[in-house]
């Protein structure tokens, strides 16, 4: 059997060492053909004597002198399009992933896109690109793994809606006045996954909901009226899908990403696997389902409305989280501070152009700068 390569855009995250614990079990299927992160030079280090890519970039390579090691922001593009990746696990934060999905799915590679950002900015272009590069866009999101699993090559007309699972957050239960001033430390406890700062900030809000929702739109095509988000504490159901005929299909698995990316890998078949943990109801009971607070948690709603006023407002909607989250974690704005910055930047930036990559990286500039302006940081 003839080893496919792949790639890993961001292996010292919380998604990239996941992917590389599934790679791991997995050495007669696939080689590591290249792997980058943004600043963790020894774990990176680590990752290369064990697994030898052909490829190491550390795009902040100003921490590092390592021999033959890539260094800036392209080794990103570098490592997607490299002739001997045959699959791209985008796992980079942010919208600074942008620039290696396309070039990835150009050339006409799978990505296995845990970058949900890049989807959620620039998904008209992704999806055009993946149609004339013959790439494909596989989720990692394990909400998305899911739909695609349940869905199964149904064709799209068969299915009524869908229902993203939010496991709520660490502010599932908080009352308004309290979660307007939660700390950081409170925010960065998530309930069920381990993950990284800006993910959880965004889990802690629902932005992360918003983005999904987004990314459901784009990957699938369902419109925005067919995508229904619903609070599941145990986060063991990972969505719903209902078809026309009335009937609901779910995919559910314990809260670990060795899941969803050893699916992505292997799409649309399945394989042998022995590293996740045994499936018990009874341990996981009970799984419980809530109503989303939304007015308590607006930055779903804004999310939501920047994706179906489409153009440049997804885009600006992302900027404005992630620079509000960055200046969150440097403890420069409050936690109620971070919806408000995104829904201002929304009503200033409301007719920008969306049409190409460039109108859309300067969408991204503008609406950071704007949250910035308005926090004076
Ligand atoms: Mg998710």
């Amino acid at each position: 059997m003839k080893r496919r390569g792949v790639a890993i855009l961001g292996s010292t995250g919380s998604v990239g060492t996941a992917a590389l614990r599934v790679l791991a079990r997995h050495p007669d299927r696939f080689r590591v053909s290249g792997l980058t992160a943004f600043a963790n030079a020894s774990l990176l280090a680590e990752q290369a004597a064990q697994f030898k890519p052909g490829m190491i970039g550390l795009v902040n390579n100003g921490v590092s002198s390592h021999a033959g090691w890539r260094g800036g922001v392209e080794c990103l593009v570098d490592a997607a399009r490299a002739p001997d990746a045959d699959i791209v696990i985008n796992a980079v934060v942010g919208a600074i992933g942008l620039d290696a999905t396309l070039a990835a799915v150009r050339a006409g590679k799978r990505v296995a896109l845990a970058n949900k950002e890049s989807l959620v900015m620039a998904g008209e272009l992704v999806t055009d690109a993946c149609r004339r590069g013959g790439g494909e866009i596989v989720p990692v999101d394990s909400e998305h793994s899911a739909i695609l699993q349940c869905v199964a090559g149904r064709p799209h007309s068969e299915v009524r809606r869908v229902i993203l699972t939010a496991s709520g957050g660490p502010f599932r239960a908080w009352s308004p006045a309290r979660l307007e001033l939660a700390s950081v430390s409170d925010a960065l406890q998530h309930p069920t996954w381990r993950m990284g700062r800006k993910i959880s900030i965004d889990s802690a809000t629902l932005a992360n909901k918003a983005l999904e929702v987004i990314e459901a739109h784009f990957l699938f095509g369902f419109s925005y009226d067919q995508i229904e988000v619903v609070v599941h504490p145990q986060s063991v159901v990972h969505s719903f899908v209902e078809f026309v005929d009335g009937s609901v299909m779910a995919q559910l698995g314990v809260p670990t990403m060795e899941l969803p990316v050893l699916y992505a890998l292997t799409h649309p078949e399945r394989i042998e696997d022995s590293g996740v943990p045994t499936f018990d109801p009874v341990d996981l009971s009970p799984l419980t389902f809530e109503r989303v607070r939304a007015d308590d948690f607006p930055a779903l709603r804004l999310g939501v409305e920047a994706g179906r006023r489409g153009g440049a407002a997804p885009a600006v909607f992302n900027a404005a989280n992630e620079q509000a989250v960055a200046l969150f974690l440097e403890g420069r704005v409050t936690f109620g501070d971070i919806p408000r910055a995104i829904e201002a930047a929304l009503d200033a930036l409301d007719d920008l152009d969306g049409s190409s990559r460039d109108a859309l990286i300067s969408a991204d500039t503008r609406s950071r700068a704007y949250v910035r302006e308005l926090y004076r940081c």
